[in-house]
Protein backbone atom coordinates (compact mmCIF):
# COMPACT_ATOMS: atom_id res chain seq x y z
CA UNK A 1 0.00 0.00 0.00
CA UNK A 2 1.25 3.56 -0.81
CA UNK A 3 0.87 5.22 2.48
CA UNK A 4 2.38 8.89 1.03
CA UNK A 5 -0.84 10.44 -0.66
CA UNK A 6 -3.03 9.59 2.48
CA UNK A 7 -0.52 11.69 4.19
CA UNK A 8 -1.35 14.90 3.09
CA UNK A 9 -1.68 16.56 6.97
CA UNK A 10 1.98 16.73 8.33
CA UNK A 11 2.49 18.66 11.01
CA UNK A 12 6.32 18.06 11.34
CA UNK A 13 7.61 21.33 13.81
CA UNK A 14 6.17 21.26 17.29
CA UNK A 15 7.56 21.78 21.19
CA UNK A 16 6.47 19.65 24.35
CA UNK A 17 7.65 19.96 27.93
CA UNK A 18 10.59 18.35 27.19
CA UNK A 19 11.78 21.59 25.76
CA UNK A 20 9.83 24.58 25.65
CA UNK A 21 6.47 23.43 25.33
CA UNK A 22 3.84 23.44 27.81
CA UNK A 23 1.91 20.03 26.70
CA UNK A 24 3.37 16.43 27.52
CA UNK A 25 4.20 14.84 24.48
CA UNK A 26 1.35 12.34 24.56
CA UNK A 27 -0.73 15.56 25.22
CA UNK A 28 0.26 16.82 21.91
CA UNK A 29 -0.26 13.27 20.00
CA UNK A 30 -3.66 13.74 21.36
CA UNK A 31 -4.05 17.09 20.12
CA UNK A 32 -2.32 16.46 16.71
CA UNK A 33 -4.87 13.58 16.62
CA UNK A 34 -8.08 15.57 17.25
CA UNK A 35 -7.26 18.19 14.84
CA UNK A 36 -6.60 15.74 11.98
CA UNK A 37 -3.06 15.34 11.75
CA UNK A 38 -1.94 12.10 10.01
CA UNK A 39 1.65 12.17 10.09
CA UNK A 40 3.69 14.26 13.04
CA UNK A 41 6.86 14.85 14.66
CA UNK A 42 7.72 16.17 17.74
CA UNK A 43 10.75 18.45 17.26
CA UNK A 44 11.95 19.30 20.63
CA UNK A 45 14.84 22.35 20.84
CA UNK A 46 18.16 20.75 21.14
CA UNK A 47 16.45 17.40 22.94
CA UNK A 48 15.33 13.66 21.72
CA UNK A 49 14.21 12.32 25.14
CA UNK A 50 10.74 12.84 24.62
CA UNK A 51 11.14 10.75 21.11
CA UNK A 52 10.03 7.40 22.82
CA UNK A 53 6.80 8.59 24.21
CA UNK A 54 5.97 10.33 21.06
CA UNK A 55 6.61 7.29 19.17
CA UNK A 56 4.35 5.34 21.65
CA UNK A 57 1.41 7.86 21.95
CA UNK A 58 1.36 8.45 18.08
CA UNK A 59 1.44 4.45 17.47
CA UNK A 60 -1.18 3.82 20.44
CA UNK A 61 -3.72 7.20 18.23
CA UNK A 62 -2.85 5.73 14.82
CA UNK A 63 -0.73 8.57 13.79
CA UNK A 64 2.22 8.13 11.21
CA UNK A 65 5.33 9.64 12.79
CA UNK A 66 8.76 10.68 12.18
CA UNK A 67 11.32 11.34 14.75
CA UNK A 68 12.45 15.28 15.22
CA UNK A 69 14.23 17.85 16.85
CA UNK A 70 14.91 21.04 16.28
CA UNK A 71 18.91 22.23 16.28
CA UNK A 72 20.18 25.22 17.81
CA UNK A 73 22.69 26.79 15.10
CA UNK A 74 25.32 29.72 15.58
CA UNK A 75 25.63 31.06 11.48
CA UNK A 76 27.26 33.89 10.80
CA UNK A 77 27.22 35.40 14.12
CA UNK A 78 23.62 34.76 14.41
CA UNK A 79 20.82 31.92 15.60
CA UNK A 80 19.05 29.80 13.04
CA UNK A 81 17.26 26.95 13.78
CA UNK A 82 17.64 23.49 11.69
CA UNK A 83 15.10 20.98 12.15
CA UNK A 84 16.28 16.99 11.83
CA UNK A 85 13.41 14.51 10.92
CA UNK A 86 13.65 10.68 10.52
CA UNK A 87 16.43 10.13 11.80
CA UNK A 88 18.13 7.37 14.49
CA UNK A 89 17.04 9.10 17.97
CA UNK A 90 19.72 7.05 19.83
CA UNK A 91 22.11 7.18 17.09
CA UNK A 92 25.36 7.95 19.53
CA UNK A 93 26.71 11.45 17.66
CA UNK A 94 23.09 12.99 17.62
CA UNK A 95 22.67 12.40 21.14
CA UNK A 96 26.07 13.43 22.26
CA UNK A 97 25.82 16.14 19.90
CA UNK A 98 22.39 17.53 21.04
CA UNK A 99 23.82 17.07 24.82
CA UNK A 100 26.87 19.37 24.15
CA UNK A 101 24.48 22.09 22.24
CA UNK A 102 22.03 21.90 25.40
CA UNK A 103 25.27 22.32 28.00
CA UNK A 104 25.85 25.83 28.22
CA UNK A 105 21.92 27.08 28.89
CA UNK A 106 22.05 26.55 32.54
CA UNK A 107 24.84 29.11 32.76
CA UNK A 108 23.38 31.52 30.59
CA UNK A 109 20.23 31.28 31.97
CA UNK A 110 22.35 32.89 35.37
CA UNK A 111 23.54 35.42 33.11
CA UNK A 112 20.11 36.62 31.76
CA UNK A 113 18.92 36.53 35.39
CA UNK A 114 21.65 38.98 36.36
CA UNK A 115 20.84 41.45 33.57
CA UNK A 116 17.02 41.25 34.24
CA UNK A 117 18.06 41.92 37.83
CA UNK A 118 19.89 45.26 36.90
CA UNK A 119 17.17 46.30 35.55
CA UNK A 120 14.59 45.68 38.99
CA UNK A 121 13.42 42.03 37.77
CA UNK A 122 14.41 39.69 40.63
CA UNK A 123 14.48 36.21 40.91
CA UNK A 124 14.28 35.54 37.51
CA UNK A 125 16.10 32.43 37.48
CA UNK A 126 14.62 30.77 39.93
CA UNK A 127 11.24 32.34 38.78
CA UNK A 128 12.09 30.72 35.26
CA UNK A 129 13.06 27.18 36.59
CA UNK A 130 9.57 26.45 37.97
CA UNK A 131 8.20 26.34 34.32
CA UNK A 132 11.17 24.17 32.94
CA UNK A 133 9.67 20.39 32.55
CA UNK A 134 13.52 19.69 31.54
CA UNK A 135 16.03 21.05 33.65
CA UNK A 136 18.83 21.09 30.93
CA UNK A 137 16.68 22.87 28.72
CA UNK A 138 16.00 26.03 30.07
CA UNK A 139 15.01 28.38 27.96
CA UNK A 140 14.22 32.19 27.18
CA UNK A 141 10.45 31.09 26.47
CA UNK A 142 10.83 29.79 30.03
CA UNK A 143 11.73 33.48 31.59
CA UNK A 144 9.16 35.18 29.70
CA UNK A 145 6.34 32.88 31.02
CA UNK A 146 7.69 34.23 34.69
CA UNK A 147 7.42 37.65 33.77
CA UNK A 148 3.79 37.35 32.31
CA UNK A 149 2.75 35.51 35.40
CA UNK A 150 4.55 38.22 37.70
CA UNK A 151 2.98 40.96 35.88
CA UNK A 152 6.05 42.19 34.26
CA UNK A 153 4.48 42.14 30.66
CA UNK A 154 1.16 41.47 29.42
CA UNK A 155 2.26 38.75 27.20
CA UNK A 156 5.18 36.47 25.60
CA UNK A 157 6.10 38.42 22.66
CA UNK A 158 6.31 41.86 24.80
CA UNK A 159 8.66 40.13 26.93
CA UNK A 160 11.26 39.04 24.33
CA UNK A 161 10.79 42.86 22.64
CA UNK A 162 11.73 44.41 25.96
CA UNK A 163 13.70 42.30 27.43
CA UNK A 164 15.15 38.80 25.70
CA UNK A 165 16.24 40.05 21.79
CA UNK A 166 19.45 41.56 21.02
CA UNK A 167 20.73 44.39 22.91
CA UNK A 168 17.90 44.11 25.64
CA UNK A 169 19.02 43.31 29.62
CA UNK A 170 17.78 39.80 29.37
CA UNK A 171 19.87 38.91 26.14
CA UNK A 172 22.93 37.15 26.98
CA UNK A 173 25.09 35.66 23.74
CA UNK A 174 25.50 32.60 22.99
CA UNK A 175 27.68 30.10 20.95
CA UNK A 176 25.48 27.41 19.97
CA UNK A 177 26.22 24.34 17.50
CA UNK A 178 28.04 24.65 13.95
CA UNK A 179 25.55 24.46 11.06
CA UNK A 180 27.95 21.89 9.48
CA UNK A 181 27.46 19.73 12.74
CA UNK A 182 24.16 19.63 13.26
CA UNK A 183 23.15 19.08 9.04
CA UNK A 184 25.89 15.94 9.85
CA UNK A 185 24.25 14.54 13.12
CA UNK A 186 20.61 14.59 11.68
CA UNK A 187 21.77 12.93 8.13
CA UNK A 188 24.55 10.20 9.63
CA UNK A 189 21.83 9.48 11.81
CA UNK A 190 19.52 8.50 8.69
CA UNK A 191 17.34 11.70 8.81
CA UNK A 192 16.93 14.80 6.43
CA UNK A 193 17.54 18.36 7.55
CA UNK A 194 15.71 21.07 7.01
CA UNK A 195 16.26 24.82 7.45
CA UNK A 196 13.40 26.05 10.19
CA UNK A 197 11.20 28.98 9.46
CA UNK A 198 13.53 30.75 6.95
CA UNK A 199 11.25 33.88 6.91
CA UNK A 200 12.20 34.60 10.44
CA UNK A 201 16.04 35.29 10.09
CA UNK A 202 16.36 39.10 9.08
CA UNK A 203 18.77 37.85 6.63
CA UNK A 204 19.98 39.97 3.18
CA UNK A 205 19.42 38.19 0.16
CA UNK A 206 23.09 37.42 0.42
CA UNK A 207 23.28 36.14 3.75
CA UNK A 208 19.95 33.88 2.61
CA UNK A 209 21.78 32.81 -0.21
CA UNK A 210 24.65 32.10 2.09
CA UNK A 211 22.85 30.21 4.49
CA UNK A 212 21.11 28.18 2.06
CA UNK A 213 24.19 26.95 0.26
CA UNK A 214 26.29 26.07 2.62
CA UNK A 215 23.37 24.10 4.48
CA UNK A 216 23.20 22.62 1.21
CA UNK A 217 26.82 21.91 1.05
CA UNK A 218 27.23 19.96 4.10
CA UNK A 219 24.13 17.89 2.85
CA UNK A 220 20.84 19.44 3.52
CA UNK A 221 18.16 18.78 1.88
CA UNK A 222 15.13 20.75 2.96
CA UNK A 223 13.35 23.99 4.10
CA UNK A 224 10.36 24.91 5.89
CA UNK A 225 7.78 26.63 3.42
CA UNK A 226 4.45 26.73 5.11
CA UNK A 227 5.07 27.06 9.47
CA UNK A 228 3.28 28.93 11.48
CA UNK A 229 5.99 31.23 11.79
CA UNK A 230 5.44 32.69 8.31
CA UNK A 231 2.64 34.60 7.12
CA UNK A 232 1.11 33.51 3.54
CA UNK A 233 3.49 35.65 1.77
CA UNK A 234 6.54 34.14 3.19
CA UNK A 235 5.02 30.60 2.55
CA UNK A 236 4.73 31.90 -1.38
CA UNK A 237 8.76 33.57 -1.36
CA UNK A 238 9.58 30.10 0.10
CA UNK A 239 8.03 28.17 -2.47
CA UNK A 240 10.36 29.64 -4.81
CA UNK A 241 13.40 29.43 -3.00
CA UNK A 242 12.76 25.37 -2.51
CA UNK A 243 12.10 25.16 -6.28
CA UNK A 244 14.80 27.25 -7.52
CA UNK A 245 17.51 25.15 -5.01
CA UNK A 246 15.91 21.84 -5.36
CA UNK A 247 15.22 21.62 -1.88
CA UNK A 248 12.43 19.08 -0.02
CA UNK A 249 9.74 21.25 1.71
CA UNK A 250 8.17 20.70 5.01
CA UNK A 251 5.26 21.90 6.86
CA UNK A 252 4.86 22.42 10.66
CA UNK A 253 2.92 24.37 12.66
CA UNK A 254 5.61 25.23 15.65
CA UNK A 255 3.34 24.76 17.85
CA UNK A 256 4.22 25.36 21.57
CA UNK A 257 1.05 26.00 23.78
CA UNK A 258 -2.77 26.70 23.59
CA UNK A 259 -2.20 29.48 25.46
CA UNK A 260 0.79 31.29 23.35
CA UNK A 261 0.55 29.58 20.06
CA UNK A 262 -1.19 31.03 17.18
CA UNK A 263 -1.39 28.22 14.62
CA UNK A 264 -2.38 24.89 16.11
CA UNK A 265 -1.44 21.63 15.49
CA UNK A 266 -2.20 20.47 11.71
CA UNK A 267 -4.17 23.81 11.30
CA UNK A 268 -2.06 24.82 8.46
CA UNK A 269 -2.30 25.96 4.78
CA UNK A 270 -1.31 22.74 2.28
CA UNK A 271 2.18 22.66 0.39
CA UNK A 272 2.04 24.14 -2.95
CA UNK A 273 1.35 20.27 -5.65
CA UNK A 274 4.49 22.13 -7.19
CA UNK A 275 6.81 20.81 -4.26
CA UNK A 276 8.34 18.07 -2.82
CA UNK A 277 7.66 17.14 0.82
CA UNK A 278 10.56 15.89 3.06
CA UNK A 279 7.90 13.73 3.75
CA UNK A 280 7.73 11.62 0.54
CA UNK A 281 12.40 11.39 0.88
CA UNK A 282 11.56 10.04 4.12
CA UNK A 283 9.30 7.38 3.67
CA UNK A 284 11.00 4.64 4.68
CA UNK A 285 11.50 6.30 7.99
CA UNK A 286 8.04 6.90 8.33
CA UNK A 287 7.21 4.76 11.95
CA UNK A 288 3.32 3.41 10.91
CA UNK A 289 1.32 2.93 13.70
CA UNK A 290 0.15 -0.32 15.29
CA UNK A 291 -3.09 -0.61 14.21
P1 LIG B 1 16.31 29.97 23.33
O1 LIG B 1 16.56 28.69 22.60
O2 LIG B 1 16.45 29.83 24.80
O3 LIG B 1 17.10 31.12 22.78
O4 LIG B 1 14.76 30.32 23.11
C1 LIG B 1 14.26 30.42 21.81
C2 LIG B 1 12.75 30.26 21.84
O5 LIG B 1 12.15 31.46 22.24
C3 LIG B 1 12.16 29.99 20.46
O6 LIG B 1 12.20 28.62 20.15
C4 LIG B 1 10.75 30.46 20.62
O7 LIG B 1 9.98 29.47 21.26
C5 LIG B 1 10.90 31.62 21.59
N1 LIG B 1 10.94 32.93 20.91
C6 LIG B 1 11.98 33.48 20.26
N2 LIG B 1 11.67 34.71 19.82
C7 LIG B 1 10.42 34.96 20.23
C8 LIG B 1 9.51 36.07 20.12
N3 LIG B 1 9.89 37.19 19.51
N4 LIG B 1 8.28 35.97 20.67
C9 LIG B 1 7.92 34.83 21.31
N5 LIG B 1 8.72 33.75 21.45
C10 LIG B 1 9.94 33.82 20.93
MN1 LIG C 1 10.70 27.37 21.20
MN1 LIG D 1 12.72 27.77 15.89
MN1 LIG E 1 10.33 25.50 16.98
Amino acid sequence: MNTIHALSNADLHCHSKVSDGTLEPEALAARAQANGVELWALTDHDEVGGQARAIEAAGRLGLHYLTGCEISVTFAGRVVHIVGLGFDHEDEALVQGLRETRGGRGERARDMAEGLAQVGIKGAYEGALKYVGNPELISRTHFARFLVDAGHCQDVPEVFRRFLTEGKPGFVPHRWARLSDAVRWVTQAGGEAVIAHPGRYDFTPTEEYALITEFMAHGGRGIEVVTGSHTAAEAAKYTETALEFDLLASRGSDFHSPDESHTDLGKLAALSGRLKPVWEALQPRIIAPSH
